[in-house]
């Protein structure tokens, strides 16, 4: 089986454009969505008006090829708004996250009538998009998956039921990993992608209730004879693992640039609360124990910064970066939790009310660990990389 190598896409975003844009994103932050958060996230509102306002700066579409009416960023200039919006609020990143995600599985495998059909609507959010992959009995063991399509002349029955899908409740449309041969040699064989549009067969059942990545929902989505047509499938019968491998590049470098941005949070926070608290005739910030954590902190948030810089120019340059973008997922999104957790230390009892951000950094934060590939898991794709490209 040969699975279709996409074309090698180089991309560059200019550094003006760049400039313009986060500088836009940055005065959006400030007025319309800071005020708001802590209320928000506390009582796990979905923010609406905050989408909309994604859409008009056309982030739903912002790696979208500009042939589909996209901005068509870098990586490295997604990664840079993406870490802006999480210093704010992480969880709106994860509303255009796994719609891009998605919108770049098409873009990457997609023939050039779905290409036509599809990406023009997720650029504007029509059609609202994510990544079905994990079920009740499967996670990171994705050859265990059940979901059932079956063909049946130019349609697929599907039956069975995904879990934990952002965008679950309000995404209309999803990247979904189905078993289209159960006899398949290789269980990840008789793996097929395809694009799933709700209608009669096809629903979302419950919220997912969280720890912290509040206000956006996670789902689980029930298919009970839901008819796929063939021509929604992506690439041929049996591809489907090796494109869901391959789109979880810039997942990963997402989900580091969220660490980063929940890192660089609880810095900023410390830096701010140091100097204002006052123990023993002085601010917290001239006793040495508190500097330690400063110092490991900032240093965390650099080398984190640099290494998801790192992934997003190789993804940019169209080079293989399995082993970068896991090293970035794995380092920041570890640099979030433990700054989250100084954070919390150095703010005292205040660091664990809910009046302070520090307690939701500290809710946020563990979940960069989970998604997108375990961190168990990115520690052996890096080690199996490193033992690939330094054969003896
Ligand atoms: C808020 C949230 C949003 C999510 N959004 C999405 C989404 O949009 N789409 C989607 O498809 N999924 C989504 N997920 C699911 C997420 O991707 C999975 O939870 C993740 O892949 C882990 O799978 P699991 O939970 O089944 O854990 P398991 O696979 O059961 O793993 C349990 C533990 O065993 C470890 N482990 C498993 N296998 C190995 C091994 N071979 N070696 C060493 N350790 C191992 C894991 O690292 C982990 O620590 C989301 C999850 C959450 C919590």
């Amino acid at each position: 089986m040969t699975v279709p190598t996409p074309a090698r896409v180089v991309r560059e975003t200019d550094p003006e454009v760049e400039a313009a844009l986060l500088e836009q994103i940055d005065r959006w932050l400030r007025k319309d969505v800071e005020p708001h958060v802590m209320k928000m996230e506390h009582d796990d509102i979905y923010p609406h008006d905050m989408v909309a306002q994604m859409k008009a700066f056309g982030l739903f579409g912002a790696v979208i090829d500009p042939q589909y009416g996209g901005m068509g960023l870098s990586a490295s200039t997604y990664a840079r708004i993406v870490t802006r919006i999480s210093e704010v609020w992480m969880s709106l990143t994860g509303i255009f996250n796994s719609h891009l995600m998605m919108a770049t599985l098409v873009e990457k495998y997609g023939n050039d009538e779905q290409k036509q059909r599809l990406l023009p609507r997720m650029v504007t959010g029509e059609l609202r998009g994510g990544l079905g992959l994990t079920e009740p009995d499967a996670g990171t063991d994705l050859s265990a998956l059940k979901l059932k399509a079956e063909r049946q002349g130019d349609h697929y029955v599907v039956n069975g039921t995904k879990t934990w899908i952002s965008n679950g409740i309000e995404g209309s449309a999803f990247a979904v990993l189905a078993r289209t041969s159960a006899s398949a040699d290789n269980p990840r064989r008789g793996l097929s992608m395809f694009i799933m549009e709700k209608g009669p067969g096809f629903r979302h059942s419950k919220k997912l209730e969280k720890l912290g990545y509040k206000g956006i929902d996670s789902a689980e989505l029930v298919f009970e004879n839901y008819r796929v047509p063939a021509a929604n499938r992506l690439s041929d019968e049996g591809h489907g693992f090796y494109l869901a491998a391959g789109g979880l590049e810039l997942g990963r470098i997402n989900v580091a640039a969220r660490g980063v941005g929940i890192a660089n949070a609880a810095l900023k926070e410390s830096v701010k609360y140091s100097q204002m608290r006052k123990t023993f005739g002085k601010p917290i910030c001239e006793h040495q124990a508190i500097q330690l954590k400063l110092g490991e902190m900032a240093t965390r948030c650099e080398a984190a910064r640099l290494l998801v810089e790192q992934a997003a120019r190789a993804y940019d340059r169209g080079q293989r970066c399995d082993m970068e973008a896991g090293m970035a997922k794995y380092f920041a999104s570890e640099s979030a939790v433990e700054n989250a957790l100084e954070s919390m230390r150095i703010h005292g009892g205040y660091g664990y009310s809910t009046e302070f951000p520090v307690e939701r950094l500290l809710r946020d934060a563990p979940l960069m660990c989970i998604g997108e590939g375990t961190n168990e898991m990115q520690r052996i794709i890096i080690a199996r990389q490193l033992i690939e490209r330094n054969r003896i």
